[in-house]
């Protein structure tokens, strides 16, 4: 449809264009063309949101989409890190996280072929901006919403059981756990980039139970934001001790899900 009606402003300009005698008002017109197709025959830009507690695989799957098809990623647990920032949700994290999501959108959005936003929204306020934000500023966009279902249980153990790469632009994340399927392949050293592999503070048990507890108080509110908002929203779940699936096998059936196959 919208095709159709840039199709349409088209042949309206051109007919304009015919008694445009100058050659000023003749360029002009040929601008308004090219920029009305340019518009018209846009891709839409597919934007996920990987919604999760820590342990659910939201790095695991922003960071094999990103290596097999190239899109790009926004961390809102690794700006916080960085920053050393509390990721527990303070309203001040909240505003400055919104505030690092938009200019990372201006400067990757129309030159990236997919966006991963991993770790946000956290507050329905969030989902809002973020809504404005590929809305009214970014232009077109598909948004897709991924929750990623969890046992909490399940999280605590495998959480223990994480290590990451130390190398901040790689950040590989690893399990150890007996039947894990991402075992570093020589000891404690990244298979990517050789940096030694080492264990997140957040990642003990403790600090785990609170963050999962705060996960909990915020997925219920965001979840049904987004299902009465008629956005689309997905549920997933990744095993990462499944032996039925492998990792490439589980994430070739999540690219089905959000339709890139
Ligand atoms: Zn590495």
């Amino acid at each position: 449809m919208d095709s159709i009606k840039k199709f349409l402003l088209v042949i309206v300009i051109s007919i304009l264009m015919l008694p445009a005698r100058t050659f000023s008002m003749k360029k002009l017109c040929k601008k308004l063309i090219v920029r009305s197709l340019s518009i018209g025959f846009r891709k839409k830009k597919k934007v996920l949101v990987l919604m999760g507690p820590p342990g659910s695989g939201k790095t695991t799957l922003s960071n094999m989409l990103s290596e097999e098809i190239n899109w790009s990623k926004f961390s809102a647990g690794k700006i916080c890190k960085n920053l050393n920032i509390s990721e527990s949700g303070e309203l001040v994290a909240d505003e400055f996280i919104c505030l690092e999501l938009k200019n990372w959108l201006n400067e990757n959005f129309s030159s990236s072929s997919g966006i991963i936003i991993d770790g946000f929204p956290r507050t329905v306020k969030q989902a809002k901006s973020l809504n404005s934000l590929l809305g009214d500023n970014l232009g077109h966009s598909d948004l897709k919403v991924v929750s990623l279902k969890y046992d909490p249980e399940t999280i605590i153990y495998q959480t223990s059981n994480r290590y990451v790469c130390s190398n901040k632009e790689c950040s590989k994340v690893y399990l150890l756990t007996d039947c894990s399927s991402l075992v570093p392949k020589k000891g404690m050293i990244c298979d990517r980039c050789s940096s030694t592999l080492v264990r997140r503070r957040d990642d003990e048990p403790e600090i785990v139970e609170k963050r999962l507890k705060a996960y909990h108080g915020y997925e219920k509110k965001l979840t049904s934001f987004y299902k009465n908002e008629h956005l689309d929203f997905v549920a997933f779940k990744l095993d990462f001790d499944d032996s039925a699936l492998s990792l490439d096998e589980q994430f070739e059936k999540f690219k089905e899900l959000i339709g890139i196959n």
